[in-house]
């Protein structure tokens, strides 16, 4: 791609990614955050078949956290394309090209980034979707050309895609979330100021790194982004469910509990499931 991938800007990202990324068993996803070409070290392997897996389900629905516990239980690697767009973002201004610039704009505002940014980022990522120890995509695909687009990478490479978890909560629920939602600028521990509140306010309990607010976790970006959601992302609940792909899961209770549910519902459409 023409941005923070090519090489030498990549190295930066993976850099970045690295120093940025919260712990995840013990797998950097190198080859996600720095290209095909990389070697993911320790990554979780599946003991039976891999497992890829698409979760959608509105911003701040969860979709990060059942990416991470599905990586832990399921051992598929956990793929965010906010996770990259977040890391290219940490780059100097220099070492991103114009497209990568102008996608941190459309961010910032909490709307979606052009497919065509999205899918060289991916394409250049084949390698993970190829990978035999299986994928959770989250946060892509997110319009009905995106979903076009790896619908015809997954059947020119003969992949099958397991499920399409659809993850559901009401609005209000979800603003909250969005709202209360602070995050460790070190180590990424996610928190809610009221559902989940740090021991010293502002202050991470596991590293003691300053706790943030995401710019799009704003009031004004939150609405912009479930206007995006509505308009381009909602089609693709349809998309799947014609592909007999789809799987409704409340996102209510604790997110070990959600879990919990999404892997029921696997193991009631796949018979049978390796959990780690
Ligand atoms: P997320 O962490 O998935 O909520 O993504 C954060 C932001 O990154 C989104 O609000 C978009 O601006 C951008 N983004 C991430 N993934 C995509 C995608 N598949 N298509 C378009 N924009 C995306």
């Amino acid at each position: 791609m023409s941005g923070p991938d090519k090489p030498q800007s990549t190295n930066r990202l993976q850099s970045r990614a690295a120093q940025s990324e919260p712990a995840q068993g013990r797998n950097d996803r190198a080859a996600w955050f720095q290209g095909s070409s990389a070697e993911c070290s320790d990554a979780l392997r599946p003991s039976g078949l891999p497992w890829r897996l698409v979760l959608l389900g509105a911003p701040g629905v969860g979709k990060g956290t059942q990416a991470y516990l599905l990586n832990q239980r399921l051992r598929a690697c956990h793929l965010s394309t906010g996770d990259l767009f977040r890391a290219a973002s940490k780059l100097g201004e220099c070492d991103r090209s114009p497209a990568m610039q102008a996608a941190m704009d459309y961010m910032r505002r909490g709307e979606l980034v052009p497919d065509t940014t999205v899918w060289e980022m991916v394409r250049e990522r084949s390698a993970c979707i190829r990978c035999a120890g299986g994928f959770v995509l989250d946060g892509f695909p997110r319009t009905l050309g995106q979903a076009e687009l790896l619908k015809q990478l997954m059947e020119s490479e003969k992949i099958p895609l397991s499920a399409v978890v659809n993850y559901e909560l009401p609005l209000a629920e979800i603003v909250d979330r969005l709202s209360g939602r602070r995050t460790c600028e070190k180590c990424k521990a996610v928190y809610h100021i009221t559902g989940q509140p740090s021991k010293v306010e502002g202050m991470c309990d596991h590293c003691g790194g300053r706790l943030f607010q995401r710019e799009d976790d704003l009031p004004e970006s939150i609405k912009v982004r479930m206007e995006a959601y509505e308009r381009s992302t909602a089609p693709l609940i349809e998309f799947y469910q014609s592909q007999r792909a789809l799987l409704t899961i409340a996102a209510t209770g604790t997110p070990d509990e959600i879990c919990a549910r999404t892997i029921s519902a696997l193991v009631a459409r796949a018979g049978t499931v390796a959990i780690a």
